[in-house]
C-alpha cells in the first residue's frame, strides 16, 4: 500500500454555544482536513485544528507544513513501513504539532486498514467504551449555573468548568454551580494559565474550604512555569493536572521528575499525534501518574483518534473529548459513536473514519 496523494480540504462546524475559556472565545469549529491517498483506493483520514493561543498553529500554517514539508516526506512512502513514516514524519518539521498530529492519525488509520484491525485494538485494547466529561464555558455565575445543571440533564456526571478569566468572581462561578448540581457529580477546574501561583494557592484552598469539592484544576499558572507549579502543587489541597504545560514527552517527563503536576492531560495536537502520545503514556505508567485525554475544538474526526488511544491505554483514567458533543452539526462518516457522556470506539478496521460528508469539505489546492 504506497501513499500516492496528500490532499488537504476545510470544514466548518457551528457549536452549539460559544467556547469561552480565560485565553479564547470561538463559535465554529473551522479546521483543515486531510486525506491520504494510496494506490489500493484505501485513504487515511487526519485533522488539524488552529489553535493559535494554545499550540501556535493557525490554518495557514498547517496547511504550509504540509504544503512545503509532510507532502513531500510522505508521498511515495508504503504504508507497512510504518516507523519508519512516523519517523519521518517527526524528523521533516519541528513545532508544528497539529499538522504532525493530523497527518499522524492519517498514518495510523492506514496501518490499521493494510491489517484489518481496528487502532485500539492494535494499541493494546483495554476497553471499547469511554465516559467523557462536558466543559462549562466562562460566563456570568448565573448562566454558568443554568449550563451546568443542563449537562448534569442530559446525563453527564463530570463537569469541567473554565475559569480563570477574572479571580474574584472564580469562587461565586463554582458555589452557584455546586449548589445546584447533585453533591455526587464530579466538578474538575480549567484555569487555563489564568492565575499566578500564590493567587492559584490562595483561591484553590478558599474552594476547599467552601466545600466546592473540586477534583483536581488544570493548568493553573503559565505554561513555561514548570516552577511555580509545583509551588501550587506542593501547597493547594486540589490536586494539580498539567495541560498547556505538556506538549512532547520530554516536557511530561520533566514535570514528573519534578513531581510539578499530579496529573498529566495528553492531547494528540499538542504532541503531534498518537507516536509520542504513546511515549507520554509510558512515561506516566512508569512514574505511577494517571493521565486525562483531552481535545482541542476538534470535530469527531480528530477526536476519534483520541478515542481508539483512550480505549488502547489504561493509565488514561480521565476523559475530556466532548468537541463532537460541544458542536451543532456532525459532518463525519463514521468513527466512534458519541451519546452524551458514552463514547463507543469503532470496530471498523483503522480509525474506522469514512470520510466527511458531500459538500461539507471544501478542497485547497495542493
Ligand atoms: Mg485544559
Amino acid at each position: 500500500m504506497k501513499i500516492t496523494e496528500i490532499r488537504l480540504g476545510m470544514i466548518s462546524v457551528p457549536l452549539r454555544v460559544p467556547f469561552k475559556t480565560a485565553l479564547r472565545s470561538v463559535s465554529s469549529v473551522e479546521d483543515v482536513v486531510v486525506e491520504i491517498h494510496t494506490d489500493t483506493g484505501a485513504v487515511g483520514y487526519g485533522e488539524a485544528p488552529p489553535t493559535g493561543v494554545i499550540t501556535g498553529d493557525t490554518i495557514g500554517g498547517i496547511v504550509g507544513a504540509f504544503k512545503e514539508h509532510i507532502i513531500k516526506t510522505l508521498v511515495g512512502r508504503d504504508v507497512d513501513d510504518h516507523e519508519d513514516n512516523l519517523r519521518a514524519l517527526n524528523a521533516c518539521i519541528v513545532h508544528n504539532s497539529s499538522p504532525r498530529a493530523a497527518a499522524d492519525m492519517a498514518l495510523w488509520d492506514l496501518y490499521g486498514q493494510l491489517y484489518n484491525i481496528p487502532v485500539y485494538k492494535l494499541l493494546g485494547g483495554a476497553r471499547k467504551q469511554i465516559v467523557t466529561d462536558i466543559t462549562i464555558s466562562v460566563n456570568d455565575p448565573e448562566q454558568m449555573r443554568r449550563d451546568a445543571i443542563d449537562a448534569v440533564g442530559r446525563g453527564y456526571d463530570c463537569l469541567k468548568i473554565k475559569v480563570g478569566a477574572n479571580p474574584s468572581l472564580d469562587v461565586e462561578r463554582l458555589v452557584a454551580i455546586r449548589g445546584a448540581v447533585p453533591p455526587e457529580v464530579c466538578v474538575r477546574i480549567d484555569a487555563n494559565q489564568g492565575w499566578e501561583p500564590k493567587e492559584a494557592v490562595r483561591i484553590l484552598n478558599g474552594m476547599q474550604e467552601k466545600g466546592l469539592d473540586i477534583e483536581f484544576v488544570e493548568q493553573p499558572v503559565k505554561a513555561h512555569d514548570f516552577e511555580g507549579m509545583k509551588y501550587v502543587t506542593e501547597r493547594s489541597y486540589v490536586p494539580v493536572l498539567a495541560d498547556e504545560s505538556v506538549f512532547s514527552a520530554a516536557d511530561a517527563l520533566r514535570i514528573m521528575q519534578m513531581r510539578a503536576a499530579d496529573f498529566v492531560n495528553i492531547k494528540l495536537m499538542k504532541c503531534g499525534g498518537i507516536h509520542n502520545a504513546l511515549k507520554i503514556a509510558s512515561a506516566a505508567e512508569v512514574y505511577g501518574v494517571e493521565c486525562m485525554i483531552g481535545c482541542m475544538l476538534e470535530s469527531k474526526l480528530a477526536v476519534n483518534a483520541a478515542v481508539h488511544l483512550a480505549c488502547a491505554k489504561k493509565v488514561i483514567t480521565k476523559v475530556d473529548l466532548d468537541g463532537p458533543v460541544l458542536c451543532r452539526e456532525d459532518h463525519i462518516l463514521g468513527g466512534a459513536t458519541f451519546e452524551e457522556k458514552l463514547i463507543t470506539v469503532s470496530d471498523a478496521p483503522g480509525m474506522g473514519i469514512r470520510g466527511v460528508q458531500e459538500g461539507k469539505i471544501t478542497y485547497i489546492d495542493s
